[in-house]
C-alpha cells in the first residue's frame, strides 16, 4: 500500500505523488470539500439537511472512486504514517481507517470477538458520541450501542433534536471485553490510534464522551467522571463534553438529570456555532 518502489528515481516518485495529490484534490473539489479554510469543509453553518446532502455527494464520490483510479489515489496517497492533514476526511477517511484496522489482532480482545464494532453514523456529523466498548448485543450485530444502553442513547440523541443517523457513534475499544469487563490499558492503547483516526476523519464540532474511559482516554486525565462531567474541555481543538455512560444511567436513573444538563450545554454550544438540528424544540429529558 505504500507505493514505494525501492530504487526508482526520486524525481519520478515526486512527479507521481504530485499527480496523485492533484487527482485527490480534484476528487475533493467534486465532493464540495476542497478550498475551505482549515479543512473544515463546506459544513460551517450547514443544517443537518445540508450535511445529509454532503454525505450523499460523498457516497457518490466514493462510488466513483471505487470504480476507477480514484480509489488507488486515496489509498496510496493517504498512507497510515502520513500526517493527519494529508489523510482524507469524511467517508473516505473513515473507510481508510477501517481498512487500516483490518482483521485486527493487535490485542487480546480479538480472540473473543464475533464482530469488530468500528462505529457508525453520519461521516459528516457535527456531533460525535464516544463510548467505552461493545457489549454482547454490539458484538453480535457489529454496530455500536444497539443494546439497552443504546436504546437510552437513542432517546438522549432524539431529545437533543437529532436522529441517530445525524450523528456518529463509536467506542474507545472496537472489540467486546469478555463478560463486559472494563477495557484494560493495553487494549485501550492498541485501539486508541483508530479512534483518533476516526475523529480526525470526522472533524466534529463537538464530541460527547460517555463514561470514564472515553473521557479519560481522549483527555489524558484520570479525574473521576463525576468531576469531569459537565465541563467542556478541548480535544485537538474540538469542544469535548464528558458525561455519564447510558449504562450507568440505567443503573442509577437519578443521574439522568445531570446528564441532560450536559447535553443541553452541548446543544447550546452547537447553536452558538450556527449548527444544531434546527428542528422543533426538544421534548425534554429522556
Ligand atoms: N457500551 C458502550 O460503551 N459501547 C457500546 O457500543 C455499547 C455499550
Amino acid at each position: 500500500m505504500s507505493g514505494d518502489s525501492g530504487d526508482s528515481d526520486p524525481r519520478d516518485e515526486l512527479r507521481t505523488l504530485a499527480g496523485r495529490f492533484r487527482a485527490n484534490l480534484a476528487l475533493r473539489q467534486r465532493s464540495g470539500l476542497a478550498g475551505v479554510p482549515a479543512g473544515r469543509s463546506a459544513r460551517g453553518g450547514a443544517s443537518v439537511a445540508q450535511a445529509r446532502d454532503a454525505v450523499a455527494a460523498l457516497a457518490v464520490a466514493g462510488a466513483t472512486e471505487a470504480a476507477g483510479a480514484g480509489a488507488a489515489t486515496v489509498a496510496v496517497f493517504a498512507r497510515e504514517d502520513q500526517p493527519a492533514a494529508l489523510r482524507p476526511t469524511g467517508l473516505a477517511g473513515l473507510q481508510l481507517a477501517r481498512e487500516e484496522l483490518g482483521n485486527c489482532q493487535r490485542c487480546k480482545l480479538a480472540k473473543g470477538r464475533t464482530n469488530l464494532v468500528f462505529g457508525g453514523g453520519n461521516p459528516e456529523a457535527h456531533l460525535v458520541f464516544v463510548g467505552e466498548g461493545p457489549g454482547a448485543d454490539e458484538d453480535a450485530q457489529g454496530e455500536p450501542f444497539v443494546g439497552k444502553a443504546g436504546q437510552l442513547l437513542n432517546k438522549m440523541i432524539e431529545a437533543m433534536g437529532y436522529q441517530r443517523q445525524d450523528v456518529y457513534i463509536c467506542n474507545v475499544v472496537k472489540c467486546r471485553p469478555p463478560g463486559n469487563r472494563n477495557p484494560e490499558p493495553d487494549e485501550i492503547e492498541a485501539c486508541e490510534p483508530f479512534l483518533k483516526k476516526q475523529l480526525a476523519a470526522l472533524r466534529p464540532r463537538v464530541i460527547v464522551t460517555l463514561g470514564k474511559f472515553a473521557a479519560q482516554c481522549l483527555l489524558r486525565d484520570d479525574t473521576p467522571i463525576s468531576r469531569l462531567r459537565g465541563n467542556f474541555r478541548t480535544y485537538e481543538g474540538v469542544q469535548l463534553m464528558p458525561t455519564f455512560h447510558p449504562a450507568y444511567l440505567l443503573r442509577d436513573p437519578s443521574k439522568k438529570k445531570e446528564t441532560w444538563e450536559d447535553l443541553k450545554a452541548v446543544m447550546a454550544a452547537l447553536r452558538r456555532l450556527g449548527l444544531g438540528p434546527g428542528g422543533a424544540e426538544p421534548a425534554g429529558a429522556p
